[in-house]
């Protein structure tokens, strides 16, 4: 049997797919809640309704940040690897060279 603790870190993992979950902070009644925002839908508060929100964190930019750490490794694994060929390449350049 699964406990709570599980079935609740199974649901807030992230998703491959991310979609942007914003932090908002109501101006009208300063409760802070998370919403997922598709596009231009504006979210309303979920204590008092109000749409006078004020963004604060976002989600989506944390895993972007994440993204763009695991792009730079690629990149530099990259990086590596086109230095190994180019090695490669001179070292035919040299052999070629002696001919
Ligand atoms: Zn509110």
């Amino acid at each position: 049997m699964m406990s709570v603790e599980r079935l609740q870190q199974a649901a807030f993992r992230p998703p491959e797919t991310t979609m942007p979950i914003y932090e908002y902070r109501c101006k009208s009644c300063g409760h802070t809640f998370e919403a997922l925002v598709r596009s231009q839908d504006i979210p309303a508060c979920e204590k008092c309704r109000s749409t006078d929100l004020e963004r604060m964190l976002s989600m989506f930019a944390v895993n972007s940040e994440g993204t763009r750490a695991s792009s730079l490794r690629s990149a530099r694994k990259q990086n590596k690897k086109t230095q190994l060929d180019k090695a490669v390449a001179d070292r035919e350049e040299i052999e070629h060279h002696r001919h």
